[in-house]
């Protein structure tokens, strides 16, 4: 695969994802919320020229240079393709479980962090919103844990892929059927489990931080149950109205 390749695919899955996402939340509405879209967006916008800019198809020319120069450990063993699609899924999406929960604990990723817990609103728009900073502070670990695992330029697709559409959908304003709601949520994050994770106040906010399996929380004790019929409030506390500007300059203040 090159590199033009990986971007065509990435950039294709993200169109559907956000298909998906959005008739999904029209077909079997949650809350009937209006996405933050002035400020999601913009900062959609801008992820997309910074992180673009500083490192566009950076984790692609990472796991290219690991399998030419026969680094980590899938490059390491002779595991199938599909076993090395596999192993990336589940071992990034450790990974990024792992960098979420410490971005709740440690107060300075926490600052970066807060900019996307600030939606008072939740519907997929917002799982376009997040800190530039916090983008570029997590590239080191992702591309890191890309190099570890030796993961091919493929698998990391696969996880991106993967990811993109576990973001996209479960931060939708979604119902889905109570019974297959709680089915699904024993594997996968679903709306409602994340929908739980962005409690403006509470412990529940410290609970949830998967993207795409949810075992990895109920393997590491941070685990809250939640289906479609629970009333979440949303947000982070004294924010109502957020600008562009001010999630901006949200890392420069601390909050609750
Ligand atoms: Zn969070
Ligand atoms: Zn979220």
């Amino acid at each position: 695969m090159d590199e033009g390749t990986f971007q065509l695919c990435r950039a294709s899955a993200f169109g559907l994802a956000v298909v998906l996402a959005f008739a999904l939340q029209r077909l079997t509405p949650h809350a009937r919320l209006r996405g933050s879209w002035s400020v999601n967006g913009g900062l959609w916008l801008l992820n997309a020229v910074v992180v673009g800019l500083v490192c566009g198809a950076c984790a692609f020319s990472v796991a290219d240079w690991a399998t030419r120069e026969h680094i980590g450990i899938l490059n390491w063993t002779t595991a199938p393709t599909w076993m090395a699609m596999a192993s990336a899924i589940v071992m990034l999406d450790l990974v990024s479980y792992a960098w979420h929960r410490a971005n709740h604990r440690i107060g300075v990723l926490w600052r970066f962090h807060q900019v996307h817990h600030s939606d008072p609103t939740f519907t997929a728009s917002t799982g376009l919103r997040f800190h530039p900073g916090e983008l570029l502070l997590s590239l080191p670990i992702r591309l890191g844990a890309v190099i570890l695992l030796g993961a091919p330029a493929a698998a990391v697709l696969a996880f991106e892929v993967a990811f993109t559409f576990a973001n996209l959908i479960e931060h939708g304003d979604i119902d889905l059927p109570q019974r297959s709601e709680r089915m699904l949520g024993r594997v996968f994050v679903t709306p409602a489990l994340h929908r739980r994770h962005h409690t403006r106040l509470g412990p529940a906010r410290d609970t949830n931080f998967g993207t795409i399996f949810s075992g990895w929380d109920q393997v590491l004790g941070t685990f809250t149950p939640s289906d479609s019929s629970a009333a979440v409030d949303t947000g982070l506390p004294g924010l109502s109205r957020v600008t562009l500007g001010d999630a901006l300059a949200l890392p420069m203040h601390i909050r609750q």
